[in-house]
């Protein structure tokens, strides 16, 4: 056991852990030349080509250290975005130590900062590296500083690295192989094994992913998940190496996979605890947190007859997202679909984006909402995410909303904006912490709501791209909502309500007005776009009438040509939506529920 080390890397997001998971890959020849393409450990397009890791992934290396011996690294690699910290939560649980990159030409981030609290949380050595050497910008002593004043950590351990040349690469596995500790457990007492994420494969079922914490397991063990109460049977074990590589047993210390006729990954809670039947841990694993949705959002089929095949996509990537719900829904302007649960807006874009993608759907998705908590005036409570089951103004007696502590670190220079557009989303108190020469961490208690609008976008854009935000929940705070209808042509348009502060709702309602106004095609007669509450009307747009005539173009002359027009015409009509006598094109609704 003294030969292993299980660690991850915890970094800002864009601080370069996927470029140093590749590197220390290479270095350990975890996979031949041949196989090894870059961000090995990003396994979707989507991780890919926007740079971010969603899920996390595992992988089991040897490596051959100075002193001659071999040592078992297991590399957990984790999110870096906020919206799946609970998914970082699981993957330190797994872990013994750390490593905390910090890139040299940024210094410490919002995340980084984040990340090292859940990580001491956890108990983990900490390892500091400091990244990206190589560039121009690179200020490895800045970075040394801002590893002592910001993280409290030792300084002079902190290793720097070129993760993109690989520069110091050898320093950094001797400095896991040095500073990280070995995990410890009893092999021979009662299994303990902690199932730290899981993913589904089309041949194999799940796969579930575990770090043996106290026990030994083999194929053919009954093994039982704790909280779920589900009893499965060990078909196959073993290590993760870049395919699964089978062993005889998985025992205390290890981390690696276990295939166990599980049919889907909503059948199991991740973070849970495995056991033997015959042989019970005595309690679970401490610490056990299931998957919160905080964001809820309606996903429509642009046209009614993909129906069938949203359901069939919905139920295809639940099988392999544990974090995703969905239920039945249906709009009388967009027809059936479904209400969806995410972990935060990057888990709705992702399974947005993933839907059409993928699946090829063209889709219609209501503004995101968070959970209202509402006391109603006969005293009962009521949860609503969704604008449809909104109950009639009169019935209420309070309301509260989720909050948030955020976390925004950005240069002293933008502070003043930061704060203010805090403020502009209901930041009910702000307090600076001066973290080190030129860089400021605001604090803010806000609504999870405000966030959801036109808050990170606008972070970016004031901070020029230096902001960074992280957050955690806090509590439900009392709040005036109201719920907002947009009327196109006097007809509501269900899938565009939307649940605001009372302060918020005609700012938000002219935007979308403008918004449609601008992207719903002209049509032959003159149609009104309306915000409203209730019966009043907050916020009005018109398009004006036009005489449209796409054949005229043509001098009557050439058929094919006129042909080929009014071909085009149609198809493009595939992609839009019939509202009375209003033809709406998907992108309208694209446009106007974009939220950030
Ligand atoms: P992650 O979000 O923390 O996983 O970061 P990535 O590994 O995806 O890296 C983010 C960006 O930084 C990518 O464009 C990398 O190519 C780049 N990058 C990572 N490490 C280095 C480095 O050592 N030097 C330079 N110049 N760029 C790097
Ligand atoms: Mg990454």
């Amino acid at each position: 056991m003294k030969h292993i080390r299980n660690f991850c890397i915890i970094a800002h997001i864009d601080h370069g852990k996927s470029t140093l998971a590749d590197r220390l890959i290479q270095a350990c020849e975890g996979i031949s030349q041949r196989e090894f393409h870059d961000q090995m450990l990003d396994s979707m397009d989507i991780e890919r080509e926007r740079g971010i890791t969603i899920k996390s992934n595992t992988v089991t290396l040897t490596y051959h250290s100075k002193s001659g011996e071999d040592y078992l690294l297991n590399l957990i690699d984790t999110p870096g975005h906020v919206d799946f910290s609970h998914e970082v939560r699981r993957s330190l649980m797994a872990c013994d130590g750390a490593l905390i990159i910090v890139d040299a030409s940024q210094g410490v981030e919002a995340q980084t900062v984040a990340n090292l609290y859940l990580a001491l949380e956890y108990d983990l050595e900490l390892l500091p590296v400091i990244n990206k050497i190589d560039l121009p910008a690179a200020d490895v002593e800045m970075a040394r500083e801002a590893i002592d004043g910001e993280l409290g950590l030792d300084p002079f351990q902190a290793i720097p690295v070129s993760a993109k040349t690989g520069e110091g690469i050898h320093e950094v596995l001797e400095g896991i192989v040095e500073h990280l500790p070995p995990p410890s457990g009893d092999p021979t007492a009662p299994l303990k094994a902690l199932v730290f994420d899981a993913y589904f494969d089309k041949y194999r079922g799940v796969i579930l992913q575990v770090r043996i914490m106290q026990g030994t397991v083999k194929p053919r063990d009954n093994i039982r998940f704790m909280h779920a109460e589900r009893d499965y049977k060990v078909d196959e074990l073993g290590f993760n190496q870049f395919k699964l590589n089978p062993k005889d047993k998985l025992t205390a210390g290890e981390v690696g996979y276990i295939v166990a006729g599980v049919k889907s990954v909503q059948d199991i809670e991740i973070g849970d605890t495995l056991t033997l039947v015959n042989r019970p841990a005595d309690a679970p694993i401490p610490g056990y947190q299931p998957a919160k949705q905080v964001v809820f959002s309606s996903v429509y089929p642009m046209s009614t007859d993909e129906y069938q095949d949203l359901t069939k996509a919905l139920e295809k990537l639940a099988i392999n997202d544990a974090a995703l719900t969905y239920e039945k829904d249906s709009s009388a302007a967009l027809g059936f679909g479904f209400r969806c649960g995410f972990l935060g807006l990057l888990h709705l874009d992702v399974i947005q984006e993933r839907l059409e993608r993928e699946f090829d759907l063209g889709l219609v998705i209501s503004a995101p909402s968070v959970k209202y908590i509402l006391t109603l005036k006969d005293g009962t409570t009521l949860n609503v995410d969704n604008p449809t089951n909104w109950p009639d103004p009169s019935t209420i007696d309070s309301a509260s909303e989720p909050y948030i502590k955020a976390s925004i670190l950005t240069p002293d220079e933008y502070v003043g904006s930061v704060m203010e557009l805090c403020r502009e989303h209901r930041s009910e108190s702000q307090t600076m912490n001066y973290l080190s020469a030129g860089r400021v961490e605001v604090v803010s208690e806000m609504p999870l709501g405000e966030v959801l609008f036109d808050f990170y976008g606008k972070l970016k854009m004031i901070t020029r791209g230096y902001g960074s935000f992280d957050y955690e929940p806090i509590e439900y705070r009392k709040t005036d909502i109201v719920k907002v209808d947009i009327l196109v042509n006097k007809e509501p348009i269900d899938a565009l309500s939307y649940l605001v502060h009372r302060d918020k709702a005609r700012t938000r309602a002219l935007h979308y007005c403008e918004q449609l106004a601008e992207a719903i095609p002209r049509h032959q007669f003159k149609i009104p776009i309306q915000g409203a509450i209730g019966g009043s009307v907050i916020a009005r747009s018109t398009i004006q009438a036009v005489r449209k005539d796409v054949t005229a173009k043509c001098y009557g002359g050439d058929i094919s040509r006129k042909k080929k027009l009014l071909e085009k015409q149609k198809k493009g009509k595939a992609k839009m939506k019939q509202f009375g006598s209003v033809t709406i094109p998907q992108k309208a609704f694209v446009s106007v529920l974009q939220t950030s």
